[in-house]
């Protein structure tokens, strides 16, 4: 297929998050209300229309895909996906990112389905404050997804910490350390304001990525890292270890200029980009076109052209997003 996904600012997307479920057994204070209502079933794109969504990006160039949500290894039968996924000629990478509560038991058979690699989302190594922050999640059980992840022979393991001022910034040194122990890389996420929270005010928890930045080089010299990926991260090396620190800035760091990815909702919305709502609905082409995925393949190159130039968060002011994160696929 020679098709390239090059959308109205030259930039040609090669990755792409696709997430699998809205759901989560987990309700981080950050990501979602207490509260939260689902979608219907019916809503929910079935494993084979995800499967054909991830082959009709990688058809035309997408080296990359991202399983997310909501918690993705909630979703029933996801191994079945992941294989299909992982088998697509093409495609490079295939990665997840879970919250590790059903890790000690999926690590394993993920690595055997075929996937590459994955991110484990960790705010802090204190039952009690992790279980605040989830709301519902149990730290030993995220431990011991993480150590099997490591036995599972995964490689550049990440693990991903929103950091709330007053709330887990004691805690940037000792998941630095943690992360070193096990030579696992580690980023640091900003807070962003997707979905109305009234958990607390965004405004009040914000730490931008430079302070910790300048937390963690007090001790440990950061050198910056060569290898960029075209996302939001920017990678430093501690000169007395091999893993790597990411700071992921959507407030202070604007990478919309080399953004290589979109992302397609469980109820088959791709989104052109994170901070906006220009989408369009793939869910209603993949069910009019059960046989045809030329129509899919149509459809996504007809959006291209919608893919804003740049996105704009503005803590503020009430969040111009009105989805939350599990919708979004982080
Ligand atoms: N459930 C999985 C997990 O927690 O890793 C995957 C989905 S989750 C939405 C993906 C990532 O988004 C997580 O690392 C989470 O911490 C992050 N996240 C969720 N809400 C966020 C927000 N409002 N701002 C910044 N990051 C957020
Ligand atoms: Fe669930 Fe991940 Fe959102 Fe936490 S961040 S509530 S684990 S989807």
């Amino acid at each position: 297929m020679t098709t390239r996904l090059v959308d109205g600012f030259g930039r040609e997307i090669t990755y792409v998050r696709l997430s699998v479920t809205d759901r989560c057994d987990f309700r981080c204070v950050y990501c979602m209300s207490e509260d939260m209502q689902f979608l219907p079933r019916q809503q929910v794109l079935s494993l084979e229309e995800i499967y054909r969504v991830g082959k009709a990006f990688v058809d035309m160039g997408v080296t990359k895909l991202r399983l997310t949500g909501g918690e993705p290894l909630i979703r029933p039968n996801i191994l079945l996906l992941v294989e299909k996924l992982a088998a697509l000629p093409g495609l490079r990478e295939l990665t997840l990112t879970t919250n590790g509560s059903q890790l000690a038991r999926l690590a394993q058979p993920l690595r055997n389905a075929g996937l590459n690699r994955i991110n484990i989302s960790l705010d802090s190594l204190k039952a009690d404050k992790f279980r605040a922050i989830t709301r519902t999640g149990n730290l030993d059980e995220v431990l011991a997804g993480i150590d099997a992840a490591n036995a599972a022979g995964f490689q550049r393991t990440k693990l991903n910490a929103v950091i709330l001022r007053g709330r887990n910034d004691d805690e940037i040194l000792p998941l630095v350390d943690y992360a070193r122990q096990r030579l696992l890389d580690l980023s640091f996420i900003e807070e962003m304001p997707l979905g109305n929270i009234s958990e607390h005010d965004r405004a009040n928890t914000y730490i931008s990525s430079e302070e910790i930045r300048q937390r963690i080089a007090q001790r440990y010299p950061l050198l910056p890292a060569t290898d960029q990926t075209g996302g939001p991260s920017r990678y430093w090396r501690m000169g007395d270890s091999g893993s790597r620190l990411g700071f992921i800035s959507p407030h202070s760091h604007n990478f919309c200029g080399s953004c290589n990815r979109v992302r397609v909702t469980v109820e088959g919305r791709l989104l052109l980009c994170l901070g906006n709502e220009h989408s369009v609905d793939l869910k209603q082409v993949l069910r009019a076109n059960p046989d045809d995925d030329v129509a899919v393949r149509d459809a996504i190159v007809a959006a291209l052209p919608l893919k804003p130039e740049r996105h704009y968060f503005n803590l503020e002011e009430e969040p111009q997003i009105v989805r939350f994160m599990n919708m979004t696929g982080g």
